[in-house]
């Protein structure tokens, strides 16, 4: 994703700074100071870096530390702890409940991903068993009510608009009150944008909020604008009661960090992120677990989530007990290379972990990706039952490896290429060894454990 390049940088920094013989002051300034460069670049505001930086050298006081401490463990957690800081506003945000009536009002700027975001929370929340409605309150843009009807049609969530009706508050209201009918609970009332901040705009805004007493009112922001998004975020709360803010276009631009640090400083949680055009890109943003990712720690809440969503519910059992026994075997690696061929959004559940994001499946590089994996499998089925169930790391001799080559039609390096693949899977993977294995809903403390 965009803010791989900032992750990278900053777990470099923390990775040199682990590197090092004795941490002393020098080592730690050298540290923080690669980490302000990177987070700068990403846009974040300087104050908010310059504040990061202050508190991680405050509670990192290394004339305090006693030798035996674990200098390394506690500078590490302090940035964790410092960068969760930054984009959470300590407050979580109203969230709809199943089966009771939810009101909630899309509003931003035109083009910043407004309509196809309130397509994608209600796409997001039918797969969970909601029962979604849209309604078109934009009449302001030409072709707005054709877009959602197009992408409210595609993805089955019943929706209401009208061509003729100029009046925005009337359509929301009659929207509203006919899903009520229908027993929605999760009623999604999109609006108008223009292209800057301007009275005109607002006033809609606070007239539709009034008429239709929303229970959430989401605003949809354009990650492209940095550190502009403070400003914006606010204007728009200071008109009406922004509750939760949605980042979209954060597959495209470096500025996202920006972006992100800046709505969180204005105290409105970011609940979701957009990373791309189609529905399904779309991701629940989760603090702790955002950063892990950043850092290269593996998001795992997001995996098992997604190991939930995607996997079909009678291989789910054997897929997380091969989990939790942290044995990562050479045939178990081949199985999820086919499932990722296979399956499509299982390749997205694996870029939430580290080793398989951003070595082996970089985004954008798709077909690459692809046609490794396929060389990796066809290396593979040169090998024997023993070879592929193997947990011996020494079975693996130059003979062995030589007969796969031959075997394959492939040199000796691509063979040791594929194996240093599974080096590096096999180490991700034990570190779920004797994970307790959630039931849904209960993610967010499985990620408390894992980054604890
Ligand atoms: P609105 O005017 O605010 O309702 O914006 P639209 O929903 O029409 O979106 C404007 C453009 O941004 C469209 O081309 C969308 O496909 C695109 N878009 C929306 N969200 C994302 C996203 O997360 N990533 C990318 N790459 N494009 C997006």
């Amino acid at each position: 994703m965009v803010l791989a390049q900032l992750g990278g940088s900053i777990s470099r920094a923390i990775q040199q700074m682990s590197n090092a013989t004795v941490i002393d002051e020098k080592v730690l300034n050298d540290c923080l100071n690669e980490i302000t460069r990177a987070l700068l670049q990403a846009d974040v505001q300087f104050k908010l870096v310059r504040d990061m930086q202050t508190n991680i050298k405050k509670i990192v006081n290394l004339d305090d530390l006693a030798a035996g401490h674990n200098k390394r463990k506690i500078i590490q957690q302090a940035i964790f702890n410092e960068l969760c800081k930054m984009l959470d506003p300590g407050k979580p945000s109203f969230t709809p409940k199943k089966g009771k009536t939810s009101v909630v009002m899309f509003v931003g700027l035109q083009g910043s991903g407004k309509t196809t975001t309130c397509t994608k929370y209600a796409h997001y929340h039918q797969r969970k068993g909601w029962k979604p409605a849209l309604v078109c309150a934009d009449t302001f843009r030409a072709g707005a009510f054709d877009q959602l009807k197009q992408n409210a049609t595609k993805a089955k969530i019943p929706f209401y608009g009208s061509y003729m009706e100029s009046d925005p508050v009337k359509i929301a209201v009659e929207g509203v009150e006919r899903f009520k009918k229908e027993n929605c609970d999760l009623i999604i009332v999109d609006t108008s944008g223009r292209h800057k901040q301007e009275a005109a705009l607002f006033e809609e805004m606070r007239q539709v909020s009034e008429a239709t007493k929303p229970d959430l009112v989401i605003f949809v922001m354009d990650s492209s604008i940095g550190q502009a998004a403070f400003d914006q975020a606010q204007a728009f709360k200071q008109s009406v009661s922004v509750g939760a803010v949605i980042v979209t276009k954060m597959d495209g631009h470096a500025k996202g960090g920006g972006a992100l640090s800046a709505v969180a400083a204005t105290k409105s949680p970011v609940i979701f992120i957009g990373t791309g055009e189609h529905m399904d890109e779309f991701e629940v943003f989760d603090v702790k677990p955002f950063v892990s990712r950043l850092l290269g720690m593996g998001d795992w809440s997001g995996f098992m989530d997604k190991i939930h969503d995607v996997v079909p519910m009678d291989q789910q059992p054997e897929l997380l007990q091969k989990l939790t026994e942290g044995t990562f075997t050479l045939r178990i690696m081949y199985d999820q290379f086919q499932n990722i061929l296979n399956m499509g959004p299982i390749g997205q559940m694996f870029q939430m972990l580290p080793g398989f994001s951003a070595e082996l499946m970089p985004k954008g590089h798709e077909k690459e990706s692809q046609a490794k994996l396929k060389r990796y499998m066809t290396i593979m089925d040169s090998m024997t039952a023993e070879e592929l169930d193997s947990t011996n790391p020494k079975l693996m001799n130059a003979s062995r490896i030589m007969r796969i080559a031959r075997g394959s039609g492939r040199q000796v390096r691509d063979v040791e290429e594929m194996l240093e693949e599974y080096k590096r899977l096999a180490k991700v993977w034990s570190k779920m060894k004797g994970l307790k294995i959630p039931k849904k809903g209960e993610m967010s403390a499985l990620s408390r454990n894992m980054n604890a």
